[in-house]
């Protein structure tokens, strides 16, 4: 049986609300602080314990605070998750219905590629395929820059990839729409989509990045590790330092 909640784990929900994802390091200071505030005992190792009392309490609205990985560096991460809705509606008070058609299509090319990215181009491309509403390409290029300041997706060098924030909240959601597309990690069991895939087509396992990196550390030849065939991808090495800092 949890703990009863208290002030301290008050203002780490209060927190949590605010920013809807911390990274692992932050989670920890903040645990840190809220007990300091509160006067309450504190052990560094009882975060995962304070959180839990936490999510006790949060059951019967149908939230959570869950612990998730980012698929691009390994890193550790903090969400506050909302478990009622599986549908992408929770984003209906920010975004206009063809912004959120918008959103869904560039998830579509997201999820459906084969390494989880989707190339700015091709996006601007959905423009005046948009059944709702059609946009000019200027203002989809507004809509992608506030996907990517309110954590839905990530941009780097004109790739967008689903954020750690959006994987996290809209699991459910992805794994209703793209049943049969969406794999898990051979590695961490938790859904792949920013991820290298075993090019053996009656394999095919994926795995993240930064798995990859885990794995494959310390071999000289990388193999699938569910058929054996050699893993033609780059390996990821500048990722594990990172990746070790977190296990
Ligand atoms: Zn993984
Ligand atoms: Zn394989």
């Amino acid at each position: 049986m949890a703990g009863p909640m208290t002030d301290s784990h008050r203002r780490f929900l209060q927190t949590m609300m605010c920013n809807g994802i911390v990274d692992g390091a932050k989670a920890k200071t903040l645990h840190r602080l809220c007990c300091e505030i509160h006067k309450v005992s504190y052990a560094p190792d009882k975060l995962d314990e304070f959180v839990n009392i936490i999510n006790t309490h949060l059951q019967p609205m149908f939230m959570q605070i869950r612990k998730g990985m980012s698929e691009e560096d390994g890193q550790q991460y903090y969400a506050l998750v909302n478990l009622a809705d599986t549908e992408i509606t929770r984003m209906a008070s920010d975004y206009s219905d063809n912004e959120l058609e918008l959103f869904r299509k560039a998830m579509d090319l997201i999820v459906e590629s084969e390494n989880g990215m989707a190339c700015s181009t091709d996006i601007l491309n959905l423009a005046d395929k948009l059944q709702s509403k059609k946009m000019k390409k200027k203002e989809v290029e507004g809509v992608l820059q506030r996907l990517v300041v309110d954590k839905w997706l990530c941009e780097k060098n004109g790739e967008y990839t689903l954020s750690t924030r959006c994987i996290m909240e809209m699991e459910q959601y992805i794994r209703n729409m793209y049943q049969d597309l969406v794999k898990l990690c051979n590695i961490c069991h938790n859904i792949a989509i920013q991820s290298q895939m075993c090019e053996n087509p009656s394999c095919g396992i994926k795995m993240h990045v930064p798995c990859v990196a885990r794995y494959f550390r310390g071999r000289t030849e990388p193999h699938c590790p569910a058929c054996n065939e050699f893993w033609p991808h780059e390996i990821p090495g500048k990722l594990t330092v990172l990746l070790l800092r977190n296990l």
